[in-house]
């Protein structure tokens, strides 16, 4: 009797399935393997037989050349023709998004980050955290921080896009009353064709939102509308910590600043002198404010410049600095990129090293996901000799834990950082 049930149950979701899910991809043969081991991407290449007509951004079903259903995903032409939603014969409804959102926020609250959802902060607290990490969180193609009451999402496929509503209902049923704003930054990632031309707008604005967040312990204003990426780098909280950690009584050059997060954890860990650089002129009133933000006093030792950093380090006195930061932008965005890319690490890791006060630290990152770890070492081993400097590793650094990695997908650990002791 229970096994009969079971079996028209399984009937019954499986006709339900077929409802939503009308287009069935074949893969060739052998080309199965990748997506048994859980790894959440189609190639184009893998592709045999298509039953029906997808459209862009189509949920469709993944079959073996024999037939058996393997997953389902968003389907989009290009090389990755379908990111995986899910292993299972299910449809991708308003129950899915919601399941699979609680799941991401379950993740946060496990490493302690959902702090500001408590009735009682504990301080310091952190207020900001990325919700949903793409294949980091079963979800390719879309990306969710969350600003303590906003929530930026950026979507990188267009299924996620064609998606963003149901996206931003299944987020007000999590969060409730606690989220005034939900803002869709996907214009940037998608092309006009992609988007259909449609602009970063709000999907969901009910007040003025903070405009503020709080990273243990410190306040940033953060400006998702016009800032870069979703407006804030919150892979950078738990290096950031380090920094405080080693920054008293020294003089710290923050190279690529951008808002200026690792500023103000050296100025909050107690450093004589904090100089923060980047390019952008915007990102230079951003770390000015914050930095009046959290510490109103004048007599705070802080100097900002815009300015190129690789010119700015080729002016800088020899000793001058006993910390360094250098967090530049992604210098490769692809693998054709990555020689180039390669011989920039070497280029301005070489430079610190030689102008770093004996004794100094610097802390030396890429975030480049077509440069390896192996790659990143070589690069600053190859600096560290040019330099001629006695150099040791103090610690190797990564993205944190609100930036998940699917262990079927090691392609998503991007971030690596080393900290370095110079003689
Ligand atoms: N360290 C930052 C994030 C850095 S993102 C944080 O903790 O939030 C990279 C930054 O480098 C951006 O703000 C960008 O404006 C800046 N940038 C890009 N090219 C630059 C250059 N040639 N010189 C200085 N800054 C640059």
């Amino acid at each position: 009797m229970y096994y009969c049930s079971l079996f028209i149950a399984k009937r019954y979701l499986c006709r339900y399935f077929r409802l939503f899910v009308v287009v069935q991809l074949f893969l060739k043969k052998e080309r199965e393997e990748s997506l048994l081991r859980f790894h959440p991407w189609v190639f184009s290449g893998a592709v045999g037989q298509v039953k029906g007509t997808p459209q862009e951004g189509d949920v469709v079903a993944v079959h073996t050349h024999t037939g058996d259903f393997v997953a389902l995903g968003h389907y989009q032409q290009g090389s990755i023709t379908v990111r995986v939603l899910s292993f299972e014969q299910r449809p991708v409804d308003d129950s899915f998004w919601e399941e699979a959102l609680r799941k991401a926020l379950m993740l946060r609250e496990a490493c302690g980050l959902t702090q500001h959802l408590l009735p009682f902060h504990p301080s310091p607290f952190t207020s900001c955290y990325r919700l949903v990490h793409g294949e980091g969180d079963f979800l390719p193609g879309l990306i969710i921080d969350i600003y303590a009451d906003t929530a930026v999402m950026q979507c990188h496929s267009i299924g996620m896009f064609r998606a963003r509503q149901n996206i931003a209902d299944a987020l007000l049923k999590i969060y409730g009353n606690r989220l005034v704003t939900i803002f869709d930054k996907s214009a940037g990632t998608l092309s006009c064709k992609e988007n259909d031309g449609v602009p970063d707008s709000y999907l969901y604005r009910v007040a003025n939102p903070a405009g503020e967040m709080v990273e243990n312990g410190y306040r940033f204003a953060v400006d998702w509308e016009m800032g870069q990426k979703t407006g804030f780098f919150l892979d950078q909280r738990d290096n950031r910590k380090l920094v405080e950690l080693y920054a008293n009584g020294r003089s710290v050059l923050n190279l690529f600043c951008y808002t200026g997060g690792f500023s103000l954890y050296a100025l909050g860990g107690g450093a004589k002198l904090v100089h923060s650089v980047d390019s952008s002129q915007k990102a230079i009133s951003l770390v000015n404010h914050n930095v009046y933000l959290n510490h109103p006093a004048s007599t705070i030792n802080h100097q900002s410049y815009t300015a190129d950093a690789m010119k700015f380090l080729r002016d800088v006195e020899p000793n001058a600095y006993d910390l360094m930061i250098l967090d530049p932008p992604a210098f490769a965005k692809h693998k054709g990129a990555l020689h180039n890319a390669l011989q920039a690490y070497k280029r301005l890791n070489t430079a610190a090293f030689s102008r770093i006060a004996p004794g100094g630290i610097v802390f030396t990152f890429s975030c480049s996901q077509v440069v390896t770890k192996v790659d990143f070492r070589n690069a600053v081993f190859s600096a560290a000799a040019i330099s001629g400097r006695r150099i040791r590793i103090l610690h190797q650094l990564t993205q944190p834990a609100d930036h998940p990695v699917n262990i079927y997908h090691p392609e998503g650990e991007y971030l690596k950082g080393l900290v370095v002791y110079v003689e």
